[in-house]
């Protein structure tokens, strides 16, 4: 959290806004949690576990939904979806050297 959610003012990491006096603490205590599951759905994901991504992801917006935590559950639902169907590119490369 960079600025007040309330007043816009810059916080330079402080727990509470130096001009309206609100107490960030918490808010800024559920927006690391959402990071961090964000970070071990991210981890599933690389193992290859959508449906475990998308479990933590769907906790991830419960807790503190983000543009970025939205769009990362779009496309783990997106990656879900595709690998049910198994879609396999094959290109043919033609490999010819000059
Ligand atoms: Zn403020």
């Amino acid at each position: 959290m960079m600025h007040c959610p309330i007043c816009r003012a810059l916080l330079n990491g402080a727990e509470t806004c130096r001009r309206c006096r609100a107490e960030l603490k918490q808010v800024q205590e559920v927006e690391r949690q959402g990071r961090e599951i964000a970070g071990a759905a991210m981890h599933f994901l690389a193992l290859g576990d959508a449906a475990a991504a998308m479990r933590l992801l769907r906790r991830a917006c419960v807790v503190h939904a983000t543009p970025e935590m939205r769009l990362l559950s779009r496309i783990v639902t997106t990656a879900g979806a595709s690998s049910a169907e198994p879609t396999v590119t094959t290109h043919a490369s033609p490999s010819t050297p000059l």
